[in-house]
């Protein structure tokens, strides 16, 4: 019925010149932070136009010290949305602070800036807005409001290095911002993440707070004579490995070149869904690229579940990207959430399907998953 088709929800594309650089790494004497590190650093800052980058182990630990170098701490009130990955309200919870939930637009499934002013106490210390599914926040009307306040920006841009608004990178608004290089992410070294910003402090207290806190660092130690190194302050082990960056400095090179397949593969998905009954997409601002890093459906929320199922039957895969946080287990007993609190991002959650979306998907696939979601929501 499916001709023996199978299509992954996601699939990575290292590459030849990944693997290459990858035995050039392990035939060096250096595994862990070094050079190769320090040059992939550099040129992800130069990618997004700012002044430093921090590589680290992975997004969560970006977001973790983000928060730290910011001074966040117990007691403080961050403001964010329900409608993300788990990461983002548990690394606020990891600095002792809480995370404070405001509701999304329904268009966009973005923090709804409009929101906010409302949720902003004496308690509020920062915002972290998500760049979801590669679509940035309105970073400009964000900015506005926390200008006033000395309210920090840190953002969680896990989904969006390529993405732009308004003219406005990553990074460029916000104090910090935070990546993800994830297996499933737009580039990737399996496990891996990063920061970015302008300030200089915060990627020095960051590089410090990678490695234990420590003063020097292990390529530090090694050139030159033996020195001791001192503890400054309580860190994390939370670096990034040379082997790592081998990965990544060449699937950045190809980042542009993933992004157009991706917009091309979406495209033929807006084509076939547009007007589709049963289904509805999101919307994209027109003064905006997105990263594209996952393309979404929303369905009727009482048939979701039954329609993820008929296209895992069908041999697609597909995901839930999210399910409103504020319902979760933990959230719900720990906070009192309960149902109704954030509606919008309840309705997006009960609702959403993430299809297949990677450059290595072939025309064919897409036909095969567009046929198969019709077919699906149809009956
Ligand atoms: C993937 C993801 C993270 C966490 O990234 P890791 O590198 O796996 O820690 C954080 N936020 C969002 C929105 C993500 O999608």
């Amino acid at each position: 019925m499916n001709n023996g088709m199978k299509v992954e929800f996601s699939r990575h594309n290292i590459g030849m010149e990944e693997k290459e650089a990858v035995f050039a790494c392990l035939d060096s004497i250096f595994l862990t932070t070094g050079s190769v590190v320090s040059q992939f650093e550099k040129e992800f800052a130069r990618y997004l136009n700012l002044k430093y980058a921090v590589g680290l182990n992975s997004c969560t630990a970006a977001l973790h010290l983000a928060l730290l170098a910011l001074g966040i701490k117990k007691g403080d009130e961050i403001i964010t949305t329900p409608l993300t990955f788990i990461a983002t309200p548990n690394a606020i919870l990891y600095t002792g602070a809480k995370p404070v939930f405001v509701d999304v637009e329904k268009g966009t499934g973005l923090l709804d800036h409009n929101k906010i002013a409302k949720a902003i106490t004496k308690k509020t210390k920062a915002i972290l807005p998500v760049h979801l599914y590669g679509q940035m926040c309105d970073m400009k009307a964000i900015k506005k409001i926390c200008g006033k306040k000395k309210i920090s920006i840190i953002e969680d841009a896990a989904h969006c290095i390529e993405g732009r608004r308004d003219g406005v990178a990553p990074g460029e608004l916000g104090d910090i911002a935070c990546f993800s290089f994830y297996a499933t992410k737009n580039i990737t070294c399996g496990e891996g993440g990063a920061i970015a910003t302008n300030r200089e402090d915060l990627a020095d207290q960051i590089k410090c707070l990678r490695t234990h806190g420590m003063s020097k660092s292990a390529a530090d130690r090694y050139v030159g004579r033996y020195q001791h190194w001192d503890m400054e302050a309580l860190g994390w082990k939370y670096n990034m490995s040379n082997i790592d960056a081998s990965l990544l400095l060449n699937q950045l090179q190809k980042i542009e070149h993933f992004l157009k397949r991706r917009e091309e593969i979406c495209s033929q998905y807006e084509q076939a869904f547009r007007s589709h009954p049963g289904i509805k997409l999101l919307d994209i601002y027109r003064q905006s690229r997105s990263a594209r890093h996952l393309f979404t459906i929303l369905v009727d929320p009482k048939k979701r579940d039954e329609i993820l199922w008929k296209l895992q039957e069908k041999n697609i895969g597909v995901a839930v990207n999210y399910r409103a946080l504020h319902l979760l287990s933990y959230y719900r007993s720990e906070f009192g959430f309960k149902r109704g609190m954030f509606p919008m991002a309840e309705y997006v959650g009960d609702a959403t399907i993430s299809l297949p979306l990677y450059p290595k998907l072939d025309n064919r696939e897409v036909e095969y998953v567009i046929k198969s979601v019709k077919e699906a929501v149809k009956s």
